[in-house]
């Protein structure tokens, strides 16, 4: 399998090449040259596969022949292995035609540990396939942080920085940080903003005689191995509920993108899915644009579920791409102007396509709180304010008839304070993370200056290369 750059100016990769470049140098996104196809018999014999013995088989012709599939197999076998569910992505039903998928089973209870848990050991074994080692940086203002130093901790060709705003993340979020004492991590708490941080991270990138001192890579959600992690529970979970003999819709609480493009993959490889609901809070720039093509970014408002506070969608590249009929240069004309006036202009024909994919649905704080309570009202069951979205969009959105799956993308412990103010309910912590406030943490805090950070990098590499 190769890949290519939605922008059209950068060198075609294999696998091991856009999970190591992460994004083009063109500014584009890789996607695959073609969409591997799987018949209705392929589908059906894959009913009943264990999780990860599935996923390895959804992306075996991803992959192509970087990995052999023995070792892909190994690998998903191992990225699944702790989670807090034998099933990894249990269907739990909630009404008629109704279910929720969790995907919060994984180390730090959200949706990320999907992809990244594979991503880390595929990283691993990419590099020592080519005897390298990488300097991953990033910039978190919660989830996406904690996830990736649980899938890197440890592993051998991999450092692993990540900065988060001193003070500004909830304390559970910088506790699955900080207490992870792993050597190969290290943890920046900066004396600034979310935006200081990510400033900080891309002036990391652009000092290239740093970048290419102590190799740095990226572990974002542009990667497409992050999106091609999330392409198997999407053929799991319709599986489970009758596909390939009957259509399934899902509902995707979205922030940047990468989940429901996923699902979309999902459509495009052979598994009839019919409806895709996109799920936003207050921060609803993807439901104007399926409303009325009214794709304008607005400055982020923060909300209840801080998770989808976004102003622009970075994955919805690859899907302007798509609607594009794959004109590299159309897509970067258009992304171009998007930048310089925030406004992306997009052709009633590729709306219309648009439209004919996927319905948005919005939905804000008091809403999500009301819903919260009301849900746990009627069933006992607990929906953390980034899955009750997608609830509430699949029973407003869903068709008679069809099955439709409203994708839980975090535990509902890993936002209590949203829960305790619906429900008088304190979430407890799953077993694994009972302790988690009483673990030793360790951190640096430094100020927002380049210069002290990329000391606190080299100072890792240059120990952990000893
Ligand atoms: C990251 C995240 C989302 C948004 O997912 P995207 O792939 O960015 O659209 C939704 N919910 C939770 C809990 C998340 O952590």
């Amino acid at each position: 399998m190769r890949y290519i750059s939605t922008r059209g100016q950068a060198p075609v990769r294999d696998f091991s090449g856009v999970l190591l470049a992460g994004l083009a140098e063109d500014g584009g996104l890789y996607m695959p040259q073609s969409w591997p196809h799987f018949s209705a018999d392929e589908l059906r014999a894959m009913r009943g596969l264990p999780y990860p013995d599935l996923a390895a088989r959804v992306m075996r012709d991803f992959v192509g022949d970087c990995i052999d599939e023995a070792t892909l197999l190994r690998l998903c076998r191992e990225s699944y292995a702790n989670f807090g569910s034998p099933a990894v992505v249990p269907l739990i039903q909630l009404g008629p035609n109704l279910w929720t998928q969790e995907l919060f089973h994984g180390p730090t209870l959200a949706f990320k540990d999907m992809a990244l848990q594979l991503v880390g050991r595929l990283f691993d074994h990419v590099l020592s396939q080519r005897d390298e080692r990488v300097t991953i940086v990033g910039a978190t203002s919660g989830d996406t942080g904690s996830a990736a130093i649980e899938a890197c901790a440890g592993r051998e060709r991999v450092d692993i920085v990540i900065l988060h705003p001193e003070g500004r993340t909830s304390e559970v979020q910088r506790r699955q940080m900080t207490s992870v004492l792993a050597a190969n991590v290290k943890n920046l708490a900066v004396a600034g903003t979310f935006d200081d941080c990510q400033d900080l991270v891309k002036a990391m990138f652009a000092d290239v005689p740093f970048r290419s001192e102590v190799h740095l890579s990226a572990v974002n959600s542009i990667n497409w191995a992050r999106i091609l992690g999330q392409i198997p529970y999407y053929v799991a979970g319709a599986l489970a509920l009758g596909a390939p003999d009957c259509e399934i819709d899902f509902a995707v609480p979205t922030g940047n993108f990468g989940n429901v493009l996923a699902a979309y993959a999902a459509k495009r490889i052979g598994v009839p899915i019919g409806r895709l609901v996109v799920a936003s809070n207050r921060n609803d720039i993807l439901a104007r644009f399926l409303a009325h093509n009214d794709m304008s970014a607005k400055g982020v408002e923060p909300s209840l579920s801080p998770s989808m506070d976004i102003q622009v969608s970075s994955n919805f590249e690859r899907l302007l791409y798509e609607l594009l009929d794959r004109d590299a240069a159309k897509t970067a004309a258009t992304m171009v102007e998007f930048r310089a006036t925030g406004k992306m202009p997009i052709s009633h024909e590729a709306w219309q396509k648009a439209t004919a994919l996927f319905v948005g649905y919005r939905m804000g704080d008091d809403e999500t709180l009301s819903a919260i309570k009301a849900l746990h009202a009627s069933s006992g069951y607990l929906a953390d304010p980034h899955t009750i979205i997608g609830i509430e969009a699949a029973r407003a959105l869903g068709r008679e008839g069809v099955p439709i799956i409203a994708e839980a993308t975090a535990h509902p412990a890993k936002f209590p304070d949203a829960i305790m103010a619906a429900t008088g309910i304190h979430p407890p912590l799953p077993a694994h993370l009972a302790d988690l406030y009483e673990r030793e943490e360790r951190y640096t805090c430094v100020p927002a200056e380049i210069e002290v950070i990329e000391a606190e990098v080299r100072a890792l590499v240059s120990r952990n290369a000893a």
